[in-house]
């Protein structure tokens, strides 16, 4: 243990407990400490078959790059407010939708307010309502032999709320379960929040988890001016190393929260490849369409050697490996053969390692290494 901090008396209230985020590990870093080359992530739930054409095209070409990008957005505002069917002024860009999350935190919480979310939620949820020195109440989700394993429990987040709450964080489907919470289930409880919370709505994945005709949240915004929708590039756009999210909202709202927000958030590449993005409809759906069949083959795969996923409408698994020792060991034997997944025990999940859905190849090199872990741990 390294001796105590010594600025630590001189940070602001939450800072000094925070543990920061751990993002998945890159795969240069495994490549160098393994001696690997070529090694496959999916440990982040990037979109594997990479970025959009349209959007690398707008990147690579001819940028200013030695000028401020516009710090409104404009093009993209316009885009995006036409693509969604909402007033420009509703939306909120961010450098990612975590930036989106930490300005919404940020907008609300003090020392005097709580943040309330599912235990097994966005671990980001919880560092941003840390950050502002705001408790994080936490609701217990569903049991892991509930119809909705480790899914949300909507009744036990309501009642988590009371008279200091100011976010109530729902991610549907949710990182890192999968799990997901019907469109009418989840209109019910937005109705029943009270008006001095905010209900954030992080869509992160919603690409892959809609299914046509199923109604969309933006369209509750008119009767709910409490609602926040997130949603992101980062992952079904295949965007998320560009940086950029945004949340849809009441105007009045998104006004509010752009006053705290820094001028220039959202850096002149990003917007360009987000605009261009838009118009990728076509590619999205073939993504969406590889993943949820790649999803279904590795869930079968899984389970064939004996470990179970939990249901998933988005581009991961939470694959159950038994024990905790068990889990660390896969992802041991994994990396060794160059494949970087995600360890939870940080959510309080230490049995399971969160594994995004690859290309069919990818998918197959995970089952195989999987295969042969098996038969050194039976
Ligand atoms: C990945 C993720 C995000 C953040 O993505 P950005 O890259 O910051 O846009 C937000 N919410 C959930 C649930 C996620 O899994």
């Amino acid at each position: 243990m390294a001796a105590e901090n010594p600025f630590l008396e001189l940070a602001a209230p939450g800072i000094g407990r925070l543990a920061p985020y751990e993002p998945g590990r890159p795969g240069e870093e495994i490549e160098r400490n393994y001696g690997l080359r070529d090694v496959v992530k999916l440990a982040s739930n990037e979109n594997p078959l990479g970025a959009p054409p349209a959007a690398a095209a707008a990147v690579t070409a001819a940028a200013d790059l030695a000028l401020y990008p516009d710090g409104a957005c404009f093009t993209l505002r316009r885009r995006l407010a036409r693509h969604l069917d909402v007033a420009p002024e509703q939306l909120i860009l961010g450098n990612g939708s975590n930036e989106v999350l930490v300005m919404l935190a940020e907008t609300v919480l003090t020392r005097e307010h709580n943040a309330v979310m599912d235990q097994y939620s966005f671990v980001v949820y919880r560092l941003a309502a840390q950050a502002c020195g705001a408790e994080s109440r936490f609701a217990a989700s569903f049991s892991a032999e509930d119809e909705s394993p480790l899914g949300h429990d909507l009744d036990a987040l309501r009642a988590a709320i009371d008279r200091h709450t100011r976010l109530v964080f729902v991610a549907n489907p949710n990182n890192p379960t999968g799990s997901y919470v019907s469109p009418a289930a989840l209109k019910k409880f937005i109705a029943e929040v009270p008006q001095h919370v905010l209900v954030v709505l992080d869509e992160a994945y919603l690409e892959y988890a809609r299914e046509s005709g199923e109604p969309d949240a933006l369209g509750w915004l008119p009767d709910h001016r409490n609602l926040v929708v997130v949603r992101t590039f980062s992952k079904a756009y295949g965007l998320a190393g560009l940086r950029v999210g945004y949340a849809v909202c009441h105007a009045d709202l998104a006004e509010l929260v752009n006053r705290l927000r820094q001028p220039f958030n959202v850096n002149s590449l990003a917007q360009r490849a987000a605009t261009a993005a838009l118009d990728e409809q076509a590619w999205l759906a073939r993504c969406v369409t590889a993943n949820n069949a790649q999803r279904q083959l590795m869930a079968a795969g899984l389970a064939e050697l004996g470990y179970p996923s939990l249901p998933s409408r988005g581009n991961f698994l939470l694959v159950d490996f038994g024990t905790a020792s068990q889990s660390a060991a896969a992802n041991e034997h994994l990396l060794r053969h160059g494949l970087i997944v995600r360890p939870v025990a940080n959510y309080g999940l230490p049995r399971y390692l969160r594994i995004t859905v690859g290309t069919a190849p990818q998918v197959a090199q995970l089952l195989e290494a999987l295969k042969s872990f098996a038969a050194t741990a039976a």
